[in-house]
């Protein structure tokens, strides 16, 4: 069983062709990176699997069901099991860190009790237990990315999405961070699908790394 399967999907944007008849299949839990030049087509990839996105043509499948297919979305975006961080981290700043990550738990209507448990389950991850009535503004860049991971990831979705989340980080924070999404991953055991345009970070974090050029994957690039 695949998490999540791409027969021969295609979308245009004003007549242009941005992702061309792309297959491809992630497997539950595993690391992938999609790499490639600005442009390629690797965010509308993530926004395709998310459902933000329709496909012009050929079927979206996640976990063997069929999600979308041409012209129609078959799964609205919150029935996925999908979560996505991006670049800019669009943290609430009047809200606390603990009110950031609960956030999402209130939406799904989880008790009160299971709610503070996960926010001290996320907080305790990534080092941050100390600063759970902080506002964002009162952390550092590093810190609100952490807060900004593990938001997304306290709802449990099965199948996370980052959008380039540490290009604007500094080198040594950058390679910080990549660590701790390593950790993340191995400890909570969610499908991964990380796209970045950096090499360094393809390699650090893809278990498997998929090459794009022009809305395909170049399987005789490397
Ligand atoms: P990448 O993330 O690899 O940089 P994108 O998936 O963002 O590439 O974009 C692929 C191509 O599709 C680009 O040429 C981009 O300008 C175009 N594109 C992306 N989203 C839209 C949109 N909503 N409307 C029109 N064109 C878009
Ligand atoms: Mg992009």
């Amino acid at each position: 069983m695949s998490m999540i399967e791409f027969r021969a999907v295609c979308k245009d944007y004003q007549g242009r062709r941005v992702i061309d008849t792309l297959s491809l299949t992630i497997e539950a839990k595993e690391r992938v990176v999609l790499f490639g030049p600005s442009g390629c087509g690797k965010s509308t990839t993530l926004q395709l699997i998310a459902g933000f996105v329709t496909p012009d043509a050929g079927d979206i499948l996640i976990d063997d069901e069929f999600v979308a297919t041409a012209g129609k979305n078959l799964r609205e975006p919150g029935r996925r099991g999908v979560g996505m961080v991006f670049q800019d981290l669009a943290l609430w700043p009047h809200m606390t860190v603990a009110e950031n990550i609960e956030f999402g738990l209130r939406a799904k209507k989880i008790a009160e009790s299971e709610r503070k448990r996960r926010v001290r389950e996320m907080v305790d991850l990534v080092g941050l237990g100390d600063y759970l009535n902080a506002k964002p503004g009162e952390l550092s860049g590093g810190q609100q990315q952490r807060v900004a991971l593990v938001r997304t990831l306290a709802v449990a979705p099965r199948i996370v999405l980052m959008d380039e989340p540490l290009s604007t980080l500094d080198e040594a924070l950058n390679v910080q961070l990549r660590q701790e999404i390593l950790q993340l991953h191995g400890d909570l055991g969610f499908t991964l699908v990380y796209v970045t345009h950096s090499r360094d970070e393809a390699t650090a974090l893809g278990a498997r790394i998929l090459y794009f050029r022009h809305g395909q994957i170049d399987s005789t690039a490397s």
